[in-house]
């Protein structure tokens, strides 16, 4: 499983950050940070999410207002 994180579109509300470690505030830029995302081209970040880790990163999907984060499984978005 996947996650991707569009920082263009976060607005920093930080519900995501409740719901799984992988995301953390940047109070200054006032945007989330995928922890150890890879910049696969400018603004969007991805990586895959530990497979102890896919229910937490779902929810951080599910929570985010402007769907900043989306979760892929073998090629498809299943979240949102
Ligand atoms: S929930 Fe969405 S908008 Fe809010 S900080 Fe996380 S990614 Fe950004």
């Amino acid at each position: 499983m996947r996650v991707e994180f569009d920082r263009e579109t976060c607005i920093g509300m930080f519900q995501c950050v409740a719901e799984w470690e992988g995301f953390e505030r940047d109070e200054d830029a006032g945007k989330a940070v995928l922890v150890d995302g890879e910049e696969e081209e400018p603004g969007k970040f991805v990586r895959e999410v530990p497979d102890d880790a896919e229910l937490d990163a779902k929810f951080a999907a599910r929570v985010c207002p402007v769907d900043a984060i989306t979760i892929h499984e073998d090629g498809e978005q299943i979240v949102p």
